[in-house]
């Protein structure tokens, strides 16, 4: 039996995920809470993790997280009085192509902005440190001292017990085995020794957790998949050694190696991965291990063996083979699930000893403040849709995961699983026109079209590809003629009802526009953080389109009805149900005005004004705006009639010279206007004054959410500004998150860039101290590992003052 009948938070799961929930509820100051284990804490796919830990990770708020799950070790070790067996023996990734020392060391400047302490190293330094490692093809490396392994079993033992010191109960031996909200929105949780109620449940179930999703009706991305390590006897390189061996990360070779006492633990990321009980573990799994299948991984053991020749003299002395949870991008799934009220997931966690600490602390944050406190878009719950739980889906996209884990992602390179999937009706016309696609959100988006014949192959590259050329053909067709994008990347929420204007002047911090105007929308958490960067417009007095992110649909979406009143207010998701196109660049007035009978001149349709007009066959929405810097008007259908618009627009528009377009022109054409967008400017770790939205908030507006950070921010100003630079770019240009110096001093970072192609110039938005002056001061950039020369513009390059845009 539980010690009490009602607890504040119920965490299932005793691994090292719900033991750092709970221990960070305890030190939030929430005591009344208790963990519910099937088994014994670590009987998942705690006890037998290699339980390695490092702080590397693709996205930098994640990286900046693993951190801090790093540095916690010591503290809980401190606070529990349990050991957690910390071996801090430093890291080694190894480059052994060309292509892989690029890579590393571009990656390395990467980690200076976050503040990270990796350093790029010799072979000489590495086989110094590491003598087991052969030097065959050897470039170099990136070291990184915050690496090294635990013990799993003394690691969650010390959460477990720190929370308990606090306050916290912890029942083992008793499996949660039915969720019910009651009607007051607390929870009725059903074990197998009794029932209890809580007010908030959070799902840290491990290899179980898609069935403990489907207790209260939801379908999680993820599953369990099997992974192999194998330790050996000693190894008398080792054993002759005052001091731990660092780890090793063989890139190119699949595997990664840590030092267990005087042997060695070698582990395996096949190309050829196997899931294993896709709908999660068995309820009577014990802690057993699946027999291993040595066949499989042969290849990989055997570049392993050839990277470390002194394993081919000893004997194994164990091999593991687990299973833990993947998801499609592999990280994990954390966050309040849309629609059941305080249920939580911490769960879908591939790296439970990089990323446990970080995911409690973040859930922790969440549930006491209703915000985690960073942003976490990168392993919240809800960068998912239903569509991501289906079995192929989630087969495909895991298994491409597991198989690239150590590959190199080349940022112009489109993956293949689980596509092509969600298409819009001109999908195999646009295909056809040579449309070359991305995925958003499962969408195929257009990136470029390939001229004929279609034979175009484009290479993966940190640098300009062979694409380049298509781009600025593209680009200059935008700035000369017109350019066609689909506009699938959006998505759209109808609002409507008696209490929607109300409701939405609390929801953004922007005045509300008349009657068929548009304007543009930050919406806010009451922090003042950026909640959206959306458009509305205002389609009849109580009836508004919201226009935002496609990718964003669940997260706005939560967002949404977690604010909603209980009457009066409707809202309707139309992304997929309404599709179309912006078409955009100096002759995009007489395309649109030779498709339609009504009026679109400059008095009867001006800029961020919007109508309902039949455009060829279709009846369509048109607002006349445009993500160019260009007179543009995006023209929204019924999906139905996506495909007919199309048709009309490529037969009226060809002969004026209007091209397809792809996100890769878009990129630019923004950039060459300095205009930022979601998930790169614009995101949850950004206010309005640094992000330069401040200039949309009515700060005069009663009552919308956030209104009083947003005016503190106002009065005390931020660190830091967005602003855009140009770079001496030579053959390639800055993606993302890239240092920016002034001197030997890092003053900010890059957030996105491309080559202006109508500018001539490679550009970058990136946000830099304030104090850094408007004047030209010299600034570099780091571009794929290298510093170039950058400067502050003003202004952005292409047309400054707009006069297109409303022309
Ligand atoms: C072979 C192998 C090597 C690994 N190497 C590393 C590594 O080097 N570094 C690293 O960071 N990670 C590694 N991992 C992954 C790591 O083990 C996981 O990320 C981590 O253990 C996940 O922890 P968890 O708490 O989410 O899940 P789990 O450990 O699976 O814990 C979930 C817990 O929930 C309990 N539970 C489930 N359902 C219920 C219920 N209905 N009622 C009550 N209790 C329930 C289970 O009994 C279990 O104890 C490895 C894993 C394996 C298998």
């Amino acid at each position: 039996m539980t010690p009490k009948s009602h607890y504040r938070v119920v965490v299932i799961g005793g691994g090292i995920v719900g033991a750092s929930v709970l221990y960070h509820l305890t030190h939030r100051g929430w005591s009344d809470v208790l963990l519910i284990e099937r088994a014994e804490l670590t009987a998942g796919s705690t006890w037998h993790a290699a339980a390695g830990f490092h702080a590397l990770n693709d996205d930098p708020n994640i990286a900046a997280l693993q951190s801090y799950t790093i540095k916690l070790y010591a503290q809980i070790e401190k606070e529990s009085g349990q050991s957690v067996g910390m071996h801090m023996t430093g890291g080694y990734s190894l480059a052994t192509t060309p292509a892989r020392w690029e890579w590393l060391k571009a990656d390395w400047a990467l980690h200076q902005s976050l503040g990270m302490e990796t350093r790029i190293v010799t072979p000489e330094e590495i086989l110094a440190d590491c003598p087991i490692v052969d030097p065959t093809g050897l470039l170099g490396g990136l070291f990184d001292p915050n690496e090294g392994h635990m013990d799993p079993h003394g690691t969650t033992h010390a959460y477990a017990g720190a929370a308990r010191k606090r306050g916290a109960d912890v029942v083992l031996r008793n499996r949660v085995v039915a969720l019910t909200q009651l009607p007051q929105g607390l929870w009725r949780v059903d074990t197998e020794q009794g029932s209890l109620v809580a007010e908030h449940v959070v799902n840290a179930a491990g290899l179980w957790a898609r069935r403990v999703g489907r207790m209260v009706g939801i379908d999680l991305p993820l599953t369990p998949m099997q992974h192999h390590y194998l330790i050996t006897d000693d190894v008398p390189a080792l054993a002759a050694r005052a001091t731990e061996m660092p780890a090793v990360t063989d890139l190119e070779g699949f595997t990664y190696l840590q030092q267990e006492r005087a042997g060695v633990l070698l582990g395996v990321y096949e190309r050829n991965p196997r899931h294993w009980k896709t709908e999660g573990a068995d309820w009577d799994y014990g802690m057993e291990l699946i027999p291993e299948d040595v066949e499989r991984i042969s290849e990989e053991l055997q570049i392993g063996f050839a990277r470390f020749p002194a394993l081919r003299d000893v004997g194994i002395r164990k091999w593991v083979n687990g299973a833990f949870t993947f998801t499609p991008d592999g990280n994990p799934l954390v966050g309040p699930i849309a629609g059941r009220r305080n249920f939580w997931a911490a769960c879908g966690c591939m790296a439970g000893f990089s990323q446990g600490g970080a995911i409690g602390l973040v859930l922790a944050n969440w549930i006491v403040d209703g915000d985690p406190g960073a942003d976490v878009f990168g392993m919240d719950v809800a960068r998912y849709g239903a569509f991501a739980s289906n079995d192929k889906y989630l087969r495909d996209t895991t298994a491409q995961f597991y198989a690239r884990r150590f590959v190199i992602a080349y940022p112009n390179e489109e993956l293949p699983a689980g596509r092509p999937f969600k298409t819009t009706p001109s999908y195999d016309l646009q295909k056809a026109a040579g449309a070359r696609f991305g995925v958003v959100w499962g969408m195929e988006t257009p990136q470029y079209f390939a001229p004929q014949p279609l034979d175009f192959v484009e290479q993966p590259s940190s640098r300009r590809s062979n694409a380049h050329p298509i781009v600025a053909a593209e680009v200059m067709a935008t700035r000369t003629a017109a350019g066609l994008l689909d506009t699938n990347v959006y998505a759209r929420y109808e609002v409507s009802g008696p209490g929607a204007q109300a409701w939405l002047d609390r929801l953004l911090a922007c005045r509300l526009p008349p009657e068929g105007r548009m304007r543009l929308a930050p919406m806010l958490a009451p922090s003042g953080k950026l909640m959206g960067d959306l458009s509305v417009t205002r389609l009849a007095p109580e009836r508004f389109w919201l226009v935002g992110s496609y990718m964003l649909q669940e997260w706005h979406q939560r967002w949404f009805h977690e604010h909603l009143p209980a009457t009066g207010v409707a809202i309707e998701n139309l992304s997929e149900s309404w599709l179309g196109f912006s078409l955009s660049g100096p002759r995009s007035r007489d395309i649109l005005a030779a498709l339609t009978r009504d009026d679109v001149s400059d008095a009867a349709l001006p800029f961020l004004g919007c109508k309902r007009m039949d455009v060829g066959l279709t009846q369509a929405f048109v607002a006349r705006v445009s993500l160019t810097g260009e007179l543009g008007y995006e023209i929204t259908v019924p999906a139905a009639q996506q495909r007919a618009l199309w048709e009309a627009l490529i037969e009226r528009g060809t002969p004026f010279g209007m091209r397809p377009i792809g996100m890769r022109a878009q990129d630019s054409l923004r950039l060459e206007k300095g205009y930022g967008v979601w998930s790169l400017e614009f995101a949850q770790s950004y206010t309005p004054g640094m992000s330069g939205l401040d200039r949309f908030i009515a700060y005069d507006k009663a009552g919308f959410i956030g209104r009083e950070a947003a005016i503190r921010e106002r009065e005390t100003g931020s660190d830091q500004r967005l602003v855009l630079l140009a770079i001496d770019a030579l053959d390639a240009d800055v993606t993302g998150f890239e240092p920016v110096w002034a001197g030997e001093r890092r003053v900010g970072f890059v957030t996105s860039g491309a080559y202006g192609h109508s500018v001539g110039q490679s550009l970058a938005l990136a946000y830099i101290d304030r104090t850094i002056p408007e004047e030209s001061v010299p600034l570099e950039v780091h571009v794929v590992g290298e510093r170039r020369p950058a400067r502050l513009l003003r202004e952005p390059p292409y047309d400054p003052r707009g006069l297109r845009l409303r022309g």
